[in-house]
This record gives structure tokens, sequence and C-alpha cells, in this order.
């Protein structure tokens, strides 16, 4: 079964439904379809578009935003799924500062890494070998990645999702 985007009155985007219940909150008019994903549902009326993306009509607060989750995915995400140090699609996660030199596994000191940079560069620090990030890694920040974080990504979400925090290179 696939999934809808659930967007806010504004356009943020909240989160990630089955497209079933989708067509529900758009049946009750709770919800608009602003992208359709191309299946059809049948029934014994006739048929009806199942949605990609819906958009609520009416305005939802978000009490409290959580910190991003730390994971394999959300790293390669952030850092546009390319190894930090040489442009090569990443295939590991690499502590700039070795965990055996006293690293964080922190947002700020992951970055994702090719097996090439990550063998070569093992428990080194990167001054040691002559190396240099060319940003400092950092927590993402938008509300694109609730949605990153489920691990469920769409290309037709791409452009609700890139002006919340989501590089284009990332879904
Ligand atoms: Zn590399």
């Amino acid at each position: 079964m696939s999934r809808t985007l659930v967007l806010n009155a504004t356009y943020e985007p909240l989160g990630v439904i089955t497209e079933r219940r989708a067509l529900i909150l758009v049946l009750n008019h709770r919800a608009t379809m602003i992208e359709e994903s191309g299946s059809v549902l049948h029934f014994s009326g006739g048929e009806i578009e199942l949605p990609s993306v819906i958009r609520l009509n009416k305005f939802v607060r978000i009490p409290y935003r959580h910190a991003v989750p730390l994971s394999r995915r959300a790293i390669f995400a952030r850092d546009g799924g390319r190894c930090v140090y040489c442009t090569a699609p990443a295939t590991s996660i690499d502590h700039v500062i070795p965990r055996s030199r006293g690293g964080g596994h922190n947002w700020e000191n992951v970055v994702s890494a090719c097996h090439k940079c990550n063998h070569l560069k093992a428990d080194k620090q990167l001054k040691e070998i002559g190396w240099r990030l060319r940003q400092l890694p950092r927590e993402p920040v938008g509300a694109a990645w609730r949605i990153l974080g489920t691990g469920q990504t769409n290309a037709r979400w791409l452009q609700y999702l890139e002006p919340f925090g989501v590089a284009a290179a990332t879904a």
C-alpha cells in the first residue's frame, strides 16, 4: 500500500499516512488532494484517484518538535548521500573525531563517507592526514525532517519538502 504525505494548511510537512486514511480525510472534507498518486481505488459506485499529497483544510498546531533522530538514513540524507571527503556515493558512517579518540556519536561528529575514505582515515584525526571538511556537520533543522525520519520518501513529494529543509539530492 502506498503512502501519502500530509501537509499542514500552511504547507508545512506533517507526516506520512496510508493512502486509504488520506482518502478518508479528503472525502470528509478535512483535507484537499493536491497531488494524485497515479493509482485508482475501485469501489461499487465507480473509482477514485488515490492521493500522493494532501493538505489539511484547517491549520493544526504542532505542540513541540522532536530532535531529529540520529540514524544512518538521516545522516545520509543530511549529507546528500555522498561521502563528505571525496563526494563518491556514501556507503558508511564516519566519526570525524574517531570514537577511539573520544569522539562522540552525535550530529556534530558523524558524517556519511565512502568505504575507501573511511578505510583510509581509520582512527586518525583529519589534521593528521591533511583532510578537511567543506562544512561542519550539524543537526538538521526543518519540518521536512519529520518525513525523512520515517524513511519513506517519494519523488512526487520533493517539491513540498524542499522549502522545509531538504536538499534536492536527498529524495
Ligand atoms: Zn570518500
